[in-house]
């Protein structure tokens, strides 16, 4: 299956410095909203991402390989730690908004959120630069082990509704600690590369 065999690839900190060749999915998030779980969690691995203990302390975009071909997981820095200095926080805005409008490789974004606060300020400013290239998008809202069931249906079917109108968004419930939903973002990103 897709994610089982992923690999390590390099780190980048230049937009130059990526491959030129290939296909890729990036995965973006808020600091701390899950992405390093829900990557390791795919993998079935417990130390391929880095799971940080400080937030917002990966600032490089981390490059993975599928077992196939030249397919590859993109796993960028996590926005919106505060305690990150304005200068580089900007830098890093920069290069993340440049990197989904322009990368060609790209071939979807999955944009982590953590259930319990999902669609902030910051994850809506990655929605508009990437809504436009019209390539797809799946929301995963991970962390719903916190969540009753009730709620977790809730928060699944209000961020579905904001999304009515956009068939290229799609979303999903997740948990990397109860190890649910794995089977789904396989089936949407795989499907993706398969198109
Ligand atoms: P990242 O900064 O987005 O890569 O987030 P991490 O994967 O490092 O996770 C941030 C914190 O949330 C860590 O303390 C994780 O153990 C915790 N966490 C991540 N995913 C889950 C989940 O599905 N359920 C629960 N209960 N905690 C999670």
């Amino acid at each position: 299956s897709l994610f089982q065999g992923l690999q390590f690839l390099t780190t980048v900190n230049d937009l130059k410095a990526l491959p030129a060749d290939g296909m890729e999915v990036a995965f973006a998030g808020r600091s701390n909203a899950g992405k390093s779980s829900a990557i390791n969690t795919l993998a079935n691995h417990t130390r391929l991402a880095f799971v940080s203990k400080t937030p917002g302390r990966t600032q490089h975009i981390n490059y993975f390989k599928f077992g196939n071909a030249n397919n590859r997981l993109v796993d960028l820095p996590g926005y919106g730690y505060a305690e990150v200095p304005v200068s580089v926080r900007q830098h890093w805005e920069k290069l993340l908004s440049q990197y989904l409008v322009r990368r060609t490789n790209l071939i979807g974004l999955v944009l982590i959120m953590d259930s319990r606060r999902p669609l902030t300020d910051l994850d809506r400013q990655m929605l508009d630069w990437f809504r436009p290239t019209g390539k797809p998008i799946h929301c995963i809202l991970t962390k719903c082990d916190k969540l009753n069931r009730q709620d977790q249906i809730a928060i699944l079917r209000k961020v579905e509704a904001e999304f009515a109108d956009e068939s290229m968004i799609t979303v999903q419930l997740f948990s990397s600690s109860k190890k649910l939903g794995a089977d789904i973002t396989e089936k949407v990103v795989g499907g993706w590369f398969d198109a």
